[in-house]
């Protein structure tokens, strides 16, 4: 099996959906695989860390702007509703979530791509 997609191992990490065929595959291959495993390890920690995040971990509150832009750019919908109050509500803990893990898969994608770039032989 060729190595577990990028948006696969979020998934994975995310644990939010019914498990698969399709995962009990991945995951197979992730025990045998160091690198998947080292990322499905990251990835782990960012969604671990997303879910316990709280906007007083932050040190300051982001501003208005900013989950205009995270709403505009994760959907179609309508610009997001102000945010009214000191922690973060259902919602915008899917949000930061999805964003985060949006990031984690392009810090997997970039690490992988800098392997790929090291193993190449040196001309
Ligand atoms: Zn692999």
């Amino acid at each position: 099996m060729a190595h577990v997609e990028s948006a696969h191992l979020v998934e994975l990490a995310l644990r939010n959906a019914t498990p698969t065929d399709a995962d009990a595959e991945a995951l197979r291959h992730i025990d045998d695989c160091a690198r998947c495993r080292d990322d499905l390890r990251a990835l782990t920690r960012v969604v671990a860390a997303a879910r316990t995040a709280h906007l007083v971990d932050l040190p300051t509150a982001p501003p208005e702007r900013v989950w205009r832009r995270i709403n505009r750019d994760l959907s179609d919908e309508k610009p997001a509703p102000r945010l009214q109050t000191s922690a973060l509500t259902p919602r915008g803990t899917r949000r930061l979530l999805a964003t985060l893990s949006f990031a984690a898969l392009a810090v997997v994608v970039i690490a992988r791509w800098f392997r790929h770039e090291r193993s190449k032989p040196v001309q």
